[in-house]
């Protein structure tokens, strides 16, 4: 009987209203990488899912992408993916800007760490235009044995957000993976930082499959009063999004992620109100800001 309340609660969701316009779901990690029969595909994918999309697209494949959004408005939203050693790395963000995406990520394999003072400039200029920054935390997979390389996961904590955040305020900050395997950090400096999100996307839920009332322990802070807490009645869950990961065309992982992590969220009690925003309701606000 367990096993099948999930299937029996989860159309509640569509009692809840959510903003006109709103769809009833926005992807926060999708990977375009290159193959443009991609789009149409993914699109389709949405469509069906009353749904919409981040898409992390490199500045090669503009041009595709551009000329598919402008076909097909309101579905996708540029990330643009950049290296943050990339020397040009400034004119990339006001590119990125001018071609009207709305944020940068996801951010990966820094030569220092990500909250280094040398990557601040590039952070403000985001600022600057509000956008969105993805960050990949944590853990990070190794493409190729034979080839070395200078890339380490401890650069990319979950941790060395926290000052990001905390410096730039009209960033918006999503770390991709929940700093696998740093979750309880993550939840933390998600506490205390308004404007950081998380998505869980990666090998975690799959980890955890058979312990997803763990994340009850990481995301603690629910109906608690105190002096130590931030004043505010949101679900503590209310710090992650939904992220697919969706790269390499896998679309079939769209469909994995996203009963991961309505399992995920029924393991934990999350309310139908808090997964709304979860599954879309607060990516929407910061892609529609209120004048
Ligand atoms: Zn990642």
């Amino acid at each position: 009987m367990t096993r099948l309340l999930p299937i029996l609660l989860f159309p509640l969701l569509a009692a809840f209203p959510a903003e006109p316009g709103q769809p009833k779901l926005i992807d926060a990690h999708v990977h375009y990488n290159g193959n443009p029969d991609f789009l149409p595909k993914f699109t389709a994918k949405l469509i069906a899912a009353d749904g919409q999309a981040l898409l992390i697209a490199a500045p090669k494949d503009i041009p595709d992408v551009r000329k598919f959004m402008a076909a097909n408005p309101n579905r996708l939203f540029g990330l643009g993916q950049m290296s943050l050693d990339d020397p040009q790395a400034l004119q990339l963000v006001d590119d990125f800007h001018n071609t009207g995406f709305r944020g940068l990520g996801e951010l990966t394999g820094p030569q220092y760490s990500f909250d280094d003072r040398r990557y601040w400039p590039i952070y403000e200029r985001a600022e600057k235009y509000r956008m969105i920054i993805m960050f990949h935390t944590g853990i990070v997979n190794r493409r190729n044995f034979a080839e070395p390389m200078n890339v380490s996961s401890d650069r990319m904590r979950v941790s060395t957000l926290d000052l990001i955040a905390r410096r730039f305020p009209k960033l918006t900050i999503i770390g991709a993976h929940l700093g696998n395997p740093d979750y309880a950090w993550a939840a933390e400096i998600g506490r205390w930082n308004p404007n950081l999100f998380f998505d869980v996307s990666g090998s975690t839920l799959y980890k955890k499959q058979a312990d997803l009332a763990f994340f009850k322990t990481i995301f603690w802070w629910d109906n608690v009063v105190s002096p130590h807490t931030p004043k505010t009645d949101i679900s503590a869950f209310e710090k992650l999004v939904f992220g697919s990961d969706v790269f390499g065309d896998n679309l079939d992982e769209f469909d994995r992620e996203l009963d991961l992590y309505r399992k995920l969220l029924q393991a934990c009690g999350v309310s139908p109100t808090s997964q709304e925003k979860i599954f879309a309701g607060t990516l929407w606000r910061v892609l529609n800001p209120k004048p």
